[in-house]
């Protein structure tokens, strides 16, 4: 696996890659890897002749500096993960390298961004479409890879790379959610937690089966009411929102029982925020 710190070079050697009629799978991600990390690499493998990952826990999507101050970073860690899993390429630009400049780019995501996670994290979408932007100019992948557990994030990318890069003409891939035994999301997060939080963030997920069964017999609304309920109940975590929304729109809905919906939730465990979802 070649580790390459340089755009120019990366940009080089893939292009050459390319021109030798081999297609590319990209996975970017912010480092700190897990199981779910390597599931995008392993389907990217699957889908490739080259496999290229990205490290950059990227400055403009924080909305938050302690969050982006305490990011955690395990690049060696990282690297061991990333080979097993057969990846042939891993760009870990430093920030000069993707920001010579401060980007001032504002991005247009026509309402996508207008709930959730856009609401609650002012800035967090124009900073990821700005490095996605950046990091595909420099790849130009085939296919790009993508987790649901960042059910928002992907619905964006895909708008972005449609509405702003069309000619690079780069497949969106999604894959599914990675969990943990318990069935908390995997989350490069989760490490943060100490042991009496990390037990307890498994109620997040438990919440979203316990209600993704009763989807025939609850309203929208009833479901909401509900899982806030929960929530006031539960000492260790605090819900930010539950949110449920049509997965076209990505506004809310009271249409669900078909899958064509998907409810969201974000939860503060301490001063680690966590995100999950399922389809309804
Ligand atoms: P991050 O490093 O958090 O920016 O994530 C990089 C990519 O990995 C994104 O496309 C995420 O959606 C994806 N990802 C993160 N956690 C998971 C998970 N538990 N299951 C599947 N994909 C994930």
């Amino acid at each position: 696996m070649q580790i390459i710190k340089s755009k120019a070079l990366a940009a080089d050697y893939i292009r050459k890659q390319k021109a030798s009629g081999k297609s590319i799978g990209f996975v970017p991600t912010m480092g700190a890897l897990h199981e779910g990390h390597i599931s995008l690499i392993q389907c990217a493998v699957k889908d490739n002749d080259i496999t290229v990952a990205s490290i950059f826990v990227n400055p403009t999507q924080f909305n938050k500096k302690s969050d982006f101050e305490t990011y955690p970073i395990s690049l060696e860690a990282d690297f061991k993960m990333l080979k097993e899993a057969g990846c042939d390429i891993v760009f870990v630009p430093s920030e000069k390298e993707i920001y010579p400049e401060k980007d001032n780019r504002q991005f247009n995501f026509n309402g996508l961004d207008k709930f959730m996670e856009g609401e609650h994290r002012p800035g967090h979408f124009n900073g990821v479409a700005q490095v996605v932007t950046k990091l595909f100019d420099i790849v130009r992948p085939t296919r790009a890879y993508f987790g649901q557990k960042d059910f928002q994030q992907l619905a964006i990318i895909r708008y972005i790379t449609k509405t702003y890069q069309a000619d690079l003409n780069i497949e969106i891939m999604s894959c599914d959610i990675v969990r943990e035994p318990d069935g908390l999301a995997m989350s490069s997060r989760n490490r943060r937690l100490n042991d009496e939080l990390r037990r307890e963030a498994s109620f997040i997920s438990e919440i979203l089966f316990k209600y993704h069964n009763k989807q025939n017999e609850l309203t929208a609304q009833e479901i909401k009411n509900q899982i806030k309920k929960e929530f006031s109940n539960n000492k260790y975590l605090e819900l930010e929102y539950f949110e449920i929304v049509d997965n076209i729109s990505l506004r809310p809905t009271d249409k669900i029982g078909n899958g064509t919906a998907t409810g969201c939730i974000a939860v503060h465990a301490g001063d680690v925020r966590l995100i999950d979802n399922i389809r309804f």
